[in-house]
């Protein structure tokens, strides 16, 4: 405390003349702490940050920016300070004793003097504007996250949709609206893949040509739209009898069909010709009450072995050389063709 101004002031004193030399006197300057607040005023410390000068005893000098309530207390106790006055120059993260809040201290001595200078700053309010970033980023990145996820999700359910779709525009292609049956197109596809494989493997394939018998007639005594009806009964029959799982019935034409029977012997197949003219026989199509009378069908039936002989055009006309047989012949009956596996030419047996 200055006598002369009545303040609490900062004295500093040097001894003068040349070290090691004979003792000439002392220099002395005093300063007053007022003068301390002018110079940190500027200092952005926010609301928890302090300065403070600290002799190196321990004692504090000033205090910033709320002064000591009693002049030159003694911090030689407090651990933070011990580390400052230890250290000299430095910064550690440490909670003040005297109000519990954890500050960063970043602390130097001043030159050659006994005082060290201390700026600690709430670590709080340092990271109050990083966490409000970090927070704006981290929403940033989950609004993302959750369009993405969402964009993700709605490719796929278009994807699947699209599949569906396609899958189902395949399937139409490949139906016979009428009867529900697979199409002459799907049927050629069967055919192709029947004949590859048992090339292959060397077995026979069988393949039952079946067309309407003066269907016609139908049409002309019934309208159309009972002849569609007929067709239908007819693709339901003609199911019924080739019961197989790899056996395929198909409408190949108008009142045309064709039976595929992979692997099916002559023995087999003239059974299913025979099941086929069966339920063809017990079909019953009724138009006001009255039936449109016996139904019937005539076969081609022809057999091959792909890998000895012929080509699937081949079987195909054998079937249809049958078929005209059994037209040729007073039809409702199944004529059969076997390729010759010797000559390789098709030859055409009536039973
Ligand atoms: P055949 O015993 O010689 O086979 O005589 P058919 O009358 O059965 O043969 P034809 O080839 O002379 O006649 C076939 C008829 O089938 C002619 C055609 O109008 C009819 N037809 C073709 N497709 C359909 C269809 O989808 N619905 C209906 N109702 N009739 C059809
Ligand atoms: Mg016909
Ligand atoms: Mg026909």
């Amino acid at each position: 405390m200055s006598r002369s101004v009545g303040k609490p002031v900062l004295v500093l004193s040097r001894r003068t003349g040349m070290p090691g030399g004979p003792f000439s006197g002392i220099v002395l300057g005093s300063l007053s702490l007022s003068y301390f607040d002018r110079l940190f005023q500027n200092v952005k410390l926010g609301r928890d940050g302090t300065i403070n000068l600290f002799h190196a005893d321990g004692t504090r000098i000033v205090r910033h920016p709320v002064p000591n309530p009693e002049l030159a207390p003694s911090f030689a106790d407090s651990l933070n300070v011990r580390r400052i006055l230890r250290e000299g120059t430095g910064s550690f993260i440490g909670i003040a004793q005297s109000d519990g809040i954890e500050r960063l201290y970043t602390f130097t001595r001043v030159g050659d003097t006994p005082l060290h200078l201390t700026v600690a700053l709430s670590t709080r309010e340092i990271e109050v504007e990083w966490r409000q970033k970090a927070q704006v980023i981290v929403a940033v990145v989950l609004a993302l996250c959750v369009v993405a996820v969402g964009l993700a999700l709605l490719v796929r359910w278009e994807l699947r949709r699209r599949n569906a779709a396609e899958a189902e525009l395949a399937q139409l292609s490949r139906t016979d609206a009428l009867t529900g049956l697979p199409n002459r197109r799907a049927f050629e596809e069967a055919f192709g893949r029947a004949f590859a494989e048992a090339s292959r493997r060397g077995g026979p394939v069988t393949l039952l040509a079946v067309d309407a018998d003066h269907f016609k007639r139908y049409n002309d005594r019934y309208g159309h739209a009972v002849g569609d009806r007929v067709l239908q009964g007819l693709a339901r029959a003609l199911s019924d009898a080739a019961r197989r799982p790899s056996d395929l019935v198909a409408r190949v034409g108008g009142e045309e069909f064709a039976i595929l029977l992979p692997g099916a012997d002559a023995e087999g197949a003239a059974h299913v010709a025979e099941r086929v003219h069966e339920a063809v026989a017990g079909l019953v199509v009724e138009t006001e009450g009255e039936s449109v009378g016996r139904i019937t069908v005539s076969i081609g039936l022809a057999l091959g072995l792909p890998r000895q002989s012929g080509t699937l055009a081949d079987l195909f006309g054998l079937a249809d050389a049958a078929l005209y047989e059994a037209k040729a012949t007073g039809r409702n009956r199944t004529c059969y063709a076997l390729m010759d596996t010797v000559r390789a030419a098709p030859i055409a047996v009536e039973v």
